[in-house]
């Protein structure tokens, strides 16, 4: 094709960051659309939210020099939705839903009338965006209006916007589709993306972002020839602002020649996630393009290493037309900012950067690259300081820890043989077949959260709040005894979070006050910050759970969570690899077993719902991962004698590339989630070569629904076709701890009910 581009006038910029957070410094976006939620306030109010963020946001990122602001990556609920709503693919079932705010919220969080949309993880990140659904009846059309608004606003604010969308491939591939592959689709989105490009110019922006986080994974070479295609056609017409296409999350590996060879203007890379520099050097279509170069890291919490980021600039500096620092992905995935934080010690503090840091990061690097290193001299020296004191503390290595791991044998993750196991733990637990039992926690009363509360404030005292929490564990005792479980377990009250807890009782971990991250819609976390080396001071719940089992003569398991998950659902160490945080966080959790061991507790469950989440992008990277992140599990697990009866807890059937991994943690029983999926997930497991006990989970815990016993009859029964009665455990789909307690009590007496008829 012709280059007919020429005419697009470039405006040049400095200095930029990919994307935005907008759940509010405080959560003020959260606050204001519950109250939306619950009819506290009108739409406008919530606009009104909305505005006052966004305007405060872009008034600081102007301070911090940034000459180019991303607009439109504020969303009420996500994204991906925000997306299908422009390219008029909402799906059918919310269409007569007349208020476009209400039809919004109603595809991102249903109605009693209506289904949401399904959410999963965006990409290898903690954040979870709505799959939006195309089929053979989706007809796309273009809604451009907020986009528009949005851009308009800036502009009126004085702001040099820059419009970020997310782009077609990414869209389809992260779509469902019920017809074609959805890229064949892509066909009928150019015409749509090129008639707001056009829009967007007209209203007077200089450049467009697309966003393709979708070109760091696997495409094949159809998929390849589509970018290709894409934005081709996208960059043909001269009515359009100059167009950014940003990756992140990894290297575009090939899809990087794919796009040098367009017309795009700009290419943003992900510096940090692991793309080279050598190999950007390498494409000479650069050399014509404005490169913005992601070397502040947008998901993690450490301060940039301001010497390394500028001569990493520099080294670019002659392979593109441009080079723009800016950070490696949206600021989505950080707490706003550090200054919010009145009691992190000074030192860590100094390791740290959160949102509004890594903003004055991008500027000074901007300043550094164009004005000489000596105009930032003294913040390269506070970096400088800030690194040696990084490397010089005390809690970063711990000798004593770093010994243990060292001194441990290639066998440490061995258990005796599987069968043997078995027969020692079944000779101790005398369990009836189709043993029953659940996963963990059970209902978090309003008892449970007003003593969380009062402890918090300081209105009750430490052993007041655990004297309720006994309480709590007494009760839900009880009613496993009567309900006649056979496997019980204490219920987790004590948990605000199945990570938070453990983190805040082992050393290496530093927990935030404000560090607030959007996880999806209104709900957000306040992930730990892994800084040093993991060890654990006492142990952790070795208490509460030797106070259940003083309850009954049942057996009472051990609830741990395990390693993969720690780190998952935690800001970690970027100065080792993950997989040695991984052991260390295992040692600990090894400890902790053994000493349940000695306590006299019979079965222990380590947990391991996000084993799958962490699974690399790239195939290439994903044995390397399964390697660790079992073997970490293992150590774990390995440390009690074959008599204790290790379980473990997925929490989703769709296994894919790690089900080989879930035989190798050699777990005695695995419990996983089977209600949605009908059992199928078993044939796939004894595919995989599975011959462990196994509990799937007879009844779907993510509704109020209670489940008949006839239908969990028939749901074991068809577990039976797949397994054998000695290896079949009868057990909800997941904790219980978002249920109410009647429900719970209907469904479990029910589930027992339903065992008893099929044994
Ligand atoms: N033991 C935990 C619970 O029951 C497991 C939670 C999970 O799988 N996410 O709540
Ligand atoms: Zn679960």
């Amino acid at each position: 094709m012709e280059n007919t581009v020429t005419a697009i006038s470039q405006t040049p910029f400095t200095a930029t960051v990919l994307g935005l957070p907008r759940v509010g410094p405080r959560r003020e976006l959260k606050r204001a659309t519950e109250s939306y939620w619950a009819g506290r306030i009108d739409a406008d109010q919530l606009h009104e939210t909305g505005r006052a963020l966004r305007r405060d946001q872009y008034a600081e990122l102007r301070a911090a020099g940034l000459d180019s602001v991303p607009v439109g990556t504020f969303s009420y609920y996500d994204q991906m939705l925000d997306t299908a709503v422009l390219l008029g693919a909402l799906p059918p079932r919310v269409a007569d839903i007349a208020d476009p705010l209400d039809r919004y919220f109603a595809a991102a969080r249903g109605t009693d009338s209506v289904e949401p949309l399904e959410m999963t993880k965006w990409f290898d990140t903690n954040y979870h965006y709505l799959v939006p659904e195309i089929g053979p009846e989706t007809t796309f059309t273009l809604h451009p209006e907020d986009v528009l608004a949005q851009l308009r606003e800036a502009i009126e604010l004085g702001v040099p916007a820059r419009p970020v969308i997310i782009g077609p491939i990414t869209f389809l591939k992260l779509s469902k589709s019920t017809g074609p592959a959805a890229l064949d689709r892509a066909d009928e989105l150019i015409p749509l993306y090129r008639e707001l490009l056009g829009l967007l110019a007209e209203a007077g922006a200089p450049w467009v972002q697309i966003d393709e986080p979708a070109l760091v994974t696997d495409l094949t070479a159809g998929e390849l020839a589509a970018v290709r295609q894409v934005y081709t056609e996208l960059t043909a017409p001269a009515n359009r602002p100059a167009v950014l296409v940003a990756t992140y999350f990894g290297h575009p590996g090939p899809a990087l020649d794919a796009l040098a060879g367009t017309d795009i203007e700009g290419l943003a890379v992900d510096l940090v996630a692991g793309g080279t520099v050598e190999e950007l050097a390498a494409v000479p279509a650069l050399a014509n393009k404005t490169l913005v170069a992601g070397v502040v890291d947008g998901r993690n919490v450490w301060r940039t290493d301001l010497d390394q980021a500028l001569s990493t600039l520099a080294t670019l500096l002659g392979s593109a037309k441009t080079v723009v620092p800016s950070t490696s992905c949206s600021l989505l995935h950080v707490p706003y900012t550090l200054a919010a934080e009145a009691h992190l010690d000074e030192a860590l503090r100094s390791w740290l950067a959160f949102g509004a840091e890594k903003v004055a990061e991008v500027g000074l690097l901007a300043t550094g690259l164009s004005a000489g290193t000596e105009v930032i001299a003294a913040e390269l020296d506070r970096a400088r300081a800030a690194a040696a004191s990084r490397r010089a503390d005390p809690r970063i290595r711990n000798p004593q820890v770093r010994a243990r791991l060292a001194a441990l044998g290639p066998d440490a993750g061995e258990r005796g043989p599987a069968a043997r196991r078995r027969a020692l733990q079944q000779e101790r637990l005398q369990l009836p077949p189709l043993p029953t039992t659940t996963i963990g926690s059970y209902p978090q009363t309003s008892a449970i959260r007003l003593a969380r509360a009062a402890l918090r404030k300081g209105e009750i005292d430490r052993p007041e709040y655990e004297r309720r929490m006994r309480a709590e564990i007494t009760e839900v005792i009880a009613l496993q005894e009567k309900l006649e479980l056979d496997v019980l377990v204490h219920g987790e009250p004590e948990r605000n979070d199945m990570v938070q807890y453990f983190a805040e009782q082992l050393d290496g971990f530093a927990a935030t006050e404000l560090g607030w991250v959007q996880s999806y819609g209104t709900r957000c976390v306040r992930p730990p910050i892994l800084f040093g080396d993991v060890s654990r001071p006492a142990p952790m719940t070795v208490d509460w759970i030797e106070f259940a089992q003083s309850l009954t003569d049942k057996p009472v398991k051990g609830m741990l969570t395990g390693p993969v998950t720690i780190l998952a659902w935690s800001f970690v160490r970027d100065d080792q690899p993950l997989a040695d945080s991984a052991r260390q966080v295992a040692l600990a959790i090894r400890d902790e077993t053994v000493d349940l061991q000695n306590a006299g507790i019979r079965i222990v469950q380590v947990d391991e719902p996000a084993l799958r989440e962490l699974l690399p992008l790239r195939r290439t990277d994903q044995q390397a991962y399964l390697d660790w992140s079992v073997g970490a599990f293992r150590l774990s697990t390995s440390g009690v004698s074959d008599s204790v009866q290790i379980h473990t807890h997925l929490c989703y059937s769709e296994f894919g590339e790690v089900i080989d991994a879930i035989a190798g943690l050699d777990a005695d029983v695995t419990s996983i989630e089977a209600a949605r999926s009908h059992m199928e997930v078993l044939d796939d497991l004894n595919a995989a070569g599975f011959a462990a006990g196994v509990g799937p989970g007879v009844y779907d815990i993510h509704s109020p629904r209670v489940p008949g016993a006839e239908e969990i009859t028939a749901a074991l029964r068809a577990a039976l076709k797949a397994v054998p009665a000695e290896r079949l455990w009868v057990n909800p789909d997941c904790g219980l701890k978002t249920r109410g307690p009647a429900e719970v009590e209907a469904s479990l007496r029910n589930m027992v009910t339903a065992a008893r008829t099929v044994r």
